[in-house]
């Protein structure tokens, strides 16, 4: 199945949270979230006063909520749920630990995009180098020491400007560092999962993938 092109706040609906997939628009733009709290269809409102879930429909939920978020497809995010599996330590911090060292999540992370489609973009075209060369593959898997740079000849792109120019540009996490400068980010150690400030129950994915 391809890639979902379709309206992403019809998924923030879906999953009745605010999934921030249009980046700092989010925070500046009327949210539908707010506006109309329930799924999205001719149904959704009989849904949403439908209280009991049972434990797959909440499993599922959880599942799709994630994978939306980082934007990847049913097939990519079952993979890197099986790497996890194969990692030492607990599968699901594995999971949400394999997801945050993607490069597109990395370079969103370090506020040189606004979300993380932004990133993907912005690394499927070549304009993202680590450790001086392209890379153009968003699931590259970044370790720490790495150097996440915007090529010298994107560095004005107006996505990477008015991402960094942003008011409402969150903080760059702990295990990265940015120099606003020079568009240069670097890994400074391996993510843990309280490095993740997302509500997550990852164990919920964990429990439908056993299934
Ligand atoms: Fe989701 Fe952002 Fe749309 Fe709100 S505005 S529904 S958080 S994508």
């Amino acid at each position: 199945m391809g890639r979902y092109t379709g309206p992403v706040c019809k998924l923030c609906r879906r999953e009745g949270e605010k999934l921030f997939l249009k980046g700092q628009k989010c925070y500046t733009e009327k949210c539908p979230v707010e506006r109309r709290g329930y799924p999205p269809g001719q149904h959704g409102p009989a849904q949403a006063r439908r209280r009991k879930q049972s434990d797959y429909a909440l499993q599922l939920r959880e599942k799709q909520k994630v994978k939306r978020m980082y934007g990847l497809q049913e097939e990519q995010f079952r993979n890197l749920f099986q790497r996890s599996v194969g990692q030492a330590g607990v599968t699901g911090e594995n999971l949400l630990v394999g997801l945050e060292k993607r490069l597109d999540n990395v370079v969103f992370r370090l506020g040189l995009a606004a979300s993380r489609a932004q990133a993907r973009q912005l690394v499927r075209h070549r304009h993202v180098q680590v450790n001086g060369r392209a890379v153009d593959i968003p699931s590259y898997q970044v370790r720490a020491g790495d150097d996440i740079a915007v090529k010298a000849k994107s560095k004005e792109l107006d996505v990477v400007e008015s991402s960094l120019g942003s008011r409402t540009r969150p903080d760059v996490p702990e295990w990265l560092v940015l120099e606003e400068k020079t568009r240069v980010g670097r890994v400074l150690r391996e993510p843990t999962r309280d490095d993740i400030p997302m509500a997550v129950q990852e164990q919920l994915i964990v429990e439908l993938y056993s299934k």
